[in-house]
């Protein structure tokens, strides 16, 4: 009997280690990166505009109390020539919209991304900041996952800035069937021949090519190609030094750039090419080391949000 016992006990305790390390393999552990192939910087020249603002619009958040706590959501910038939206945040009917998937992809797009539900939809936390949504000029997605895109189907109509490679890749059947693109979020988006958003050779700090939305040096995307073909990192300059870059996916955390390490397991499963996201990683960290005063924000790193917008979710930045 005692014998039995003592081996159910190791048993135990061998079933604990095991489950313990897949859990630090899958959500903890990270990769050291080698450094990004040295790389010359266009520092560029920022007019201050009146009017500009940024507001953070958390619609989702999970583990919010601790440093690892994670967010979703929109960046609202407000801008004298039309508001924009960065991004949207999942869906409200987020359950509704994955519904027809088979279980085991529904059950991880519900434990993953579904994780970062709206309680209160994007157009109402839009009006509390004093937002009309109907007055919106136009929104960028940094990619077309659901937990960015799906935002959009709260907000019909709104024109979507978005690259030739994006549209292709949110339209492509077999990226759909893997569940981390909605075909039915694609009614939202321009029509696949059609993009609406498309780069200058026109060099912005370390990246080769650049599309300034407003023509006045405010908002300016590049492409970060690598975790979707057609991501892209936007950059807010509301003040010559009060500026951020959006970096959508292309790093989950302030951890990946200051130390150069990939991402853990688990949100690698969704980089779509995992060697280029890799290389944006280590482009991301010597962006850091060369412009230290520029705040990365990846979007689900919500450490890095309460930086940068010290007033929490809901609260504004001017450049005044
Ligand atoms: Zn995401």
């Amino acid at each position: 009997m005692l014998r039995v016992l003592k081996r159910l006990t190791l048993l135990l305790l061998a079933l604990v280690a095991i489950g313990a390390a897949a859990f630090y393999v899958l959500y903890f552990h990270r990769a050291a990166l080698p450094p990004a192939p040295p790389h010359a910087r266009v520092a560029p020249v920022i007019a201050r505009l009146p009017g500009l603002a940024a507001c953070w619009v958390e619609t989702g958040k999970t583990f919010s109390r601790f440093s690892i706590g994670m967010t979703a959501g929109s960046i609202l910038v407000r801008h004298p020539a039309g508001d924009l939206l960065i991004d949207t945040g999942n869906s409200s009917h987020f359950r509704q919209d994955v519904s027809a998937y088979p279980f085991w992809l529904r059950w991880k797009l519900q434990s993953l991304a579904g994780q970062l539900n709206p309680e209160v939809p994007l157009p109402d936390l839009l009006r509390r900041i004093g937002e009309d949504p109907a007055r919106l000029r136009w929104a960028i997605l940094s990619h077309v996952h659901l937990d960015h895109a799906g935002g959009l189907m709260d907000l019909p109509r709104l024109p979507v800035l978005m690259t030739h490679e994006e549209l292709q890749f949110a339209n492509n059947p077999e990226i759909q069937a893997k569940g981390y693109v909605l075909a039915a979020y694609t009614k939202t988006l321009p029509q696949p021949g059609a993009p609406t958003l498309q780069f200058e050779p026109k060099a912005y700090e370390i990246f080769d090519e650049s599309a300034d939305l407003y023509k006045d040096g405010s908002v300016v995307a590049v492409p970060l190609r690598g975790h979707t073909p057609g991501s892209v990192g936007i950059f807010v300059n509301l003040s010559p030094t009060r500026r951020f870059f959006y970096v959508g996916d292309s790093v989950d955390d302030e951890r990946g750039f200051e130390e150069r390490v990939g991402k853990p397991l688990l949100l690698r499963d969704s980089d779509n090419d995992p060697a280029l996201a890799n290389q944006l990683v280590s482009r991301l960290s010597q962006l850091h080391e060369k412009v230290p005063g520029l705040t990365i924000i990846p979007a689900h790193g919500r450490s890095a949000y309460k930086k940068f917008f010290l007033g929490g979710p809901l609260s504004c930045v001017s450049g005044q």
